[in-house]
């Protein structure tokens, strides 16, 4: 996709902190960060939202979420961690590529999933 940030991070065209990478999967650092781990996890491929997600994008979203799982053992996340997905302007979504962001190594609030 032209004009898309994160597509243009997977290219490499625009730089990042990798944290990780396979086939499917790129995993950066949150330039804004809210949590002392804040990682991104986007598939390759471009997606728009988990709202653009169909049966043809199984392998992509699989992969993301086992990259997760991989990112957070890796980041020391013993304690646990949060995986949100903004989704569409209410939860204020403003990178329209599908990303998980994981967000750790602090105690959270309750509220708000
Ligand atoms: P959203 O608000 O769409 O859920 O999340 C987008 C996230 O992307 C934000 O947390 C924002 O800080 C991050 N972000 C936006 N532009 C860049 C960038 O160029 N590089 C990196 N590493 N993160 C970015
Ligand atoms: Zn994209």
């Amino acid at each position: 996709m032209e004009n898309c940030i994160f597509c243009k991070i997977v290219s490499g065209d625009i730089p990042s902190a990798k944290v990780y990478e396979d086939e499917l999967v790129y995993a950066f650092r949150d330039i804004n960060p809210q949590a002392p781990v804040h990682v991104l996890v986007v598939p390759k491929k471009h997606i728009s939202s988990i709202d653009d997600i169909d049966c043809a994008d199984d392998l992509e979203i699989a992969a993301c979420l086992r990259a997760v799982k991989k990112i957070a053992a890796a980041e020391n996340l013993h304690e646990g961690y949060r995986v949100i997905s903004n989704c569409g302007p209410h939860a204020c979504q403003t990178v329209p590529h599908l990303h998980f962001h994981i967000l750790g190594g602090c105690q959270m609030n309750e509220k708000m999933a």
